[in-house]
């Protein structure tokens, strides 16, 4: 995976890699889809919701540049794959999911991989998780209209967040820079995920 798909495609983050391959995706998908898990391609996890590529999930974690001690956000917990990349990387993630049935399942796997670092729970994520902020990096895993505001609100300064903007079909993966009160914002590539539904996301 990581010779194949990631470091030709610009993935150069030694402890990214390391990750991506200590994590045990296979274990993140259902029985039927394991030996499909490490394919170039999103995968179904339930309740209509996919996880993202493997190239995909390496990119948005590898411009968050982690560095091990950061407090990060992450909504949209779906499988928990990506939470455990992001768990692997930093000090504590917190991580937001709207469906109960992901979350169980994502809260499970991740308890029987050990990850102790990671504080999850159900809700709409487009209002953040104001209590442990503010957050050195958010990372959105669907698709939003726009940036909700109370996570532009909860990142820190110096702070990170990566989120994918657009319509319902296509979507640009936008990163936003806080520094010294002021706030940059770049796309780095065109994508297609699942819709953000919430009060700062879309409607259902
Ligand atoms: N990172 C996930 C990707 C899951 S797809 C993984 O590795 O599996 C995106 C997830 O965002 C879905 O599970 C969906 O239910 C969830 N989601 C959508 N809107 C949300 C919201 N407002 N708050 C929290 N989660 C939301």
């Amino acid at each position: 995976m990581a010779r194949e798909q990631l470091i030709p495609r610009g993935i150069h983050d030694q402890r990214v890699l390391d990750a991506m391959i200590s994590v045990p995706r296979h274990l993140f998908v259902e029985d039927a889809l394991q030996s499909q898990a490490y394919g170039d391609f999103p995968l179904p996890i339930g309740a209509g919701q996919t996880i993202s590529q493997p190239y995909i999930v390496a990119l948005m974690t590898q411009e968050l540049q982690l560095k091990g001690d950061e407090n990060v956000l992450e909504i949209g917990s779906g499988c928990g794959y990506q939470t455990a990349i992001l768990a692997q990387l930093t000090g504590r993630v917190y991580s937001v999911e709207r469906i109960k049935s992901l979350h169980i399942k994502a809260r499970r796997t991740l308890d029987r991989l050990k990850f102790v670092n990671v504080v999850c729970k159900i809700d709409d994520g487009t209002l953040g998780w104001p209590d442990f902020g503010p957050y050195d990096a958010i990372m959105v895993t669907a698709a939003s209209p726009d940036i909700p505001g109370p996570l532009l609100d909860q990142l820190a300064d110096p702070g990170k967040m990566i989120i994918p903007v657009g319509d319902r079909y296509s979507q640009s993966l936008v990163v936003i820079e806080k520094n010294d009160g002021n706030i940059t914002r770049k796309t780095i590539e065109q994508v297609r995920f699942v819709s953000l539904i919430g009060l700062h996301g879309w409607q259902e």
